[in-house]
């Protein structure tokens, strides 16, 4: 996923960003085992530097992980893996600790990990040499340190200028292998876009609609898409017939995993279409900050967070930004929902079941999710205006 647009320090009009393709991977057997391995590895090596944390934070109180090298006399087995995917579990671990001792209310203590519960994946980074690069990409495949050249499937290419930093392998629960590969891109900064009321869209996700624009615009998850979720549904159902254990589960099992993914992978192609949309067509786009957080009721919690707003806004914020383009985030104190987008009167609250009404102070007759909009993109376009004055 392309991350934030950084600027430099020497303020040559030059940003750095980060970009990552996904390939899909078909490894040799041999290779296929020596990542089984190397995930292997990964788990072990995380588990006993956890553990050895534990031990001493137990003992002495201070904070102090073993790097991998130590754990290498006790198990030669690690030996035959990429030390690179070694050195990252030990970097992961220190910054979920990081993470953790700066804000333990939200972000649990680093846990144990089982082959059960946590995916199989491993990250090596690339390092340059005099003599080469030790991680590139070929025309059909990926070269990589002990695996040797991998065989990969392509569905864009890197430009020639692009850095490549690091490589995340990873084994999906269908038997599939993955590989996201992270490049460092350094461009022109974009001229930043000035937007104005028309060029300034509005939304509010919605569960009953994925978004709905203040112009009365909407987006629906496609039909097919609600098809497959009911089929997911069935598949499920099938399931917990079955007992466990028994082929018939296993074959299901499989069923159910592959309909998943494809689930999966249909709503990430949704969502680009549509923020690729949206970053096109508008010069600003606001969204309200808490938007993804916001329980719905009578919608599970996990459904709208499957409903993807989360990569929508990433997809939208970073496809913007590379424009010079703003996303901007409302506050979340704006009650969006309760305020007449017309003459701004604030009600006391407005019913989810109220799907229109009417303004008691002007008469102005609203739809809920797009006055909601309205007073988004107003707002919005507030806080951009009260920013750039201070600037
Ligand atoms: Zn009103």
């Amino acid at each position: 996923m392309p991350g934030k647009l950084k600027a430099d320090q020497a303020g040559s009009g030059k940003a750095v960003r980060f970009t990552t393709i996904k390939v899909r991977l078909d490894p040799t057997p041999e290779q296929a085992e020596l990542f089984e391995k190397t995930f292997g590895c990964c788990r072990f090596i995380w588990n006993q530097m956890l553990s050895d944390q534990h031990r001493f934070y137990a003992e002495t109180d201070a904070h102090f992980i073993p790097t991998p090298a130590k754990y290498k006399r006790e198990a030669p087995f690690l030996k035959e893996v990429d030390n690179q995917a070694l050195i990252q579990e030990y970097n992961k671990l220190s910054q979920a600790f990081r993470v953790f001792f700066k804000n333990p209310e939200s972000f649990g203590c680093p846990r144990f990990k089982r082959k059960k519960d946590d995916s199989d994946s491993f990250t090596a980074c690339n390092h340059v040499f005099e003599s080469g690069p030790t991680i590139y990409t070929t025309r059909d495949g990926i070269r990589m340190t002990k695996a040797g050249i991998v065989r990969a499937r392509f569905h864009r290419r890197p430009q020639a200028w692009w850095k490549l930093r690091r490589v995340t392998v990873e084994k999906t629960r269908t038997g599939k292998y993955f590989c996201s590969i992270l490049y460092m891109v350094e461009e022109k900064r974009p001229e930043p876009v000035v937007p104005n009321a028309e060029t300034t869209v509005g939304l509010k996700c919605s569960a009953s609609h994925f978004y709905v624009a203040d112009d009365g615009s909407m987006a629906d998850l496609p039909g097919w898409m609600r098809r497959d979720q009911k089929k997911l549904a069935k598949a499920q159902r099938r399931l917990s017939r079955l007992r466990p254990g028994s082929r018939n589960y296993q074959e299901a099992i499989q069923a159910f995993r592959l309909l998943h993914e494809h689930i999966a992978n249909q709503r990430k192609d949704f969502i680009h279409k549509e923020s690729r949309r949206i970053a096109n067509a508008w010069d600003a786009v606001c969204v309200r900050a808490d938007d993804l957080t916001e329980p719905v009721p009578g919608v599970p919690q996990s459904n709208s967070k499957d409903a993807g707003f989360g990569m929508f806004r990433t997809c939208l914020r970073y496809k913007l930004e590379r424009q010079g383009k703003a996303l901007i985030a409302v506050d979340r104190y704006v009650p969006s929902t309760r305020t007449c987008s017309a003459c701004g009167t604030v009600r006391d609250a407005v019913s989810y079941k109220e799907n229109t009404w009417r303004c008691p102070e002007c008469g102005a007759v609203h739809n809920r999710e797009i006055n909601a909009a309205k007073n988004i993109k107003a707002q919005g376009l507030a806080q951009y205006i009260e920013a750039s004055e201070r600037r």
